[in-house]
């Protein structure tokens, strides 16, 4: 019997027991009722996560996944990704890695990935489009490429640093994203941020690799700036918050 024919079953009986104490004649019956077998009745899945980094091109996670928990990071996307393939595959004939990988939802982040629990997303989301709302609108450029390494030295990236005009205001959202995340108690972004688009990705610590051709990558960057980086107005903010996405305003 399921938890729910259970429930059914109380209902009935209270009905019975409440005509029995209308009557002042009749004493109330005490029913006996059955304890309810709710071992089968999933309240919350109990499958643990198991992660296969065969199914995300060698990539492990970074911070266990929880139950709970909600990935979230602030970020600017870049919606010009299709104009970014030449720029990328003459980068890739350059790189001397073998499994270099174009990076999904191009983007800049403006916070690390952090954990939100569910309650605070709302008040989260309100806070950041607070702090959004008094922000312009800028123009954004890039000027170098670099080579990144995540802390956990399980990933290198190649990105685009962005320009000296552009950093000004990227800088002025991160420090305001940062006060928020102070707030709830979050860990803020990098100390010494440095603003950049990661455009591949490799597995491990390549940083020595790649750093070794980083002249060439940049030739290759000033060869195709005009045709591959138009600039862009960046007009918004962008948040995911585990499977949420939400985007607000910039003046
Ligand atoms: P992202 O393209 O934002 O995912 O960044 C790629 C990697 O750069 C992240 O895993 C960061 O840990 C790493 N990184 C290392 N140093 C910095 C820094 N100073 N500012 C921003 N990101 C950094």
């Amino acid at each position: 019997m399921s938890g729910l024919s259970y429930i059914c079953d109380y209902g009935s009986s209270s009905e019975d027991s409440d005509a029995y104490l209308e009557d002042n004649s009749v004493k109330a019956k005490k029913l006996k009722l059955p304890t309810p077998n709710l071992g089968n009745v999933p309240v919350v899945g109990t499958e643990d996560h198991v992660d296969d980094p065969d199914l995300h091109k060698g990539r492990t996670r970074v911070f266990p996944h929880k139950r709970g928990d909600w990935a979230s990071y602030v970020y600017i996307r870049y919606p010009e990704e299709e104009n970014l393939a030449t720029l990328m595959s003459r980068f890739m004939a350059e790189c001397p890695v073998s499994d270099l990988h174009v990076c999904d939802d191009i983007h800049i982040s403006l916070s690390r990935t952090v954990t939100l629990i569910y309650h605070l997303i709302t008040p989260f989301t309100k806070s950041l489009k607070n702090v959004v709302d008094g922000i312009d609108s800028f123009d954004l450029g890039f000027e170098s490429v670099k080579i990144y390494c995540n802390e956990e030295k399980s990933r290198t990236f190649v990105s685009l640093a962005v320009d000296h005009f552009s950093n000004k205001f990227l800088l002025k959202i991160v420090d305001k994203v940062d006060d928020i995340l102070a707030d709830y108690k979050l860990p803020t972004f990098y100390d010494n941020p440095s603003l950049h688009m990661s455009i591949l990705w490799t597995t491990g610590d390549k940083k020595a690799e790649l750093t070794s051709v980083l002249e060439n990558l940049n030739n290759i960057l000033y060869q195709e700036v005009e045709k591959c980086l138009k600039t862009i107005t960046v007009d918004k903010v962008n948040c995911k918050i585990g499977n949420k996405f939400y985007q607000f305003a910039l003046q």
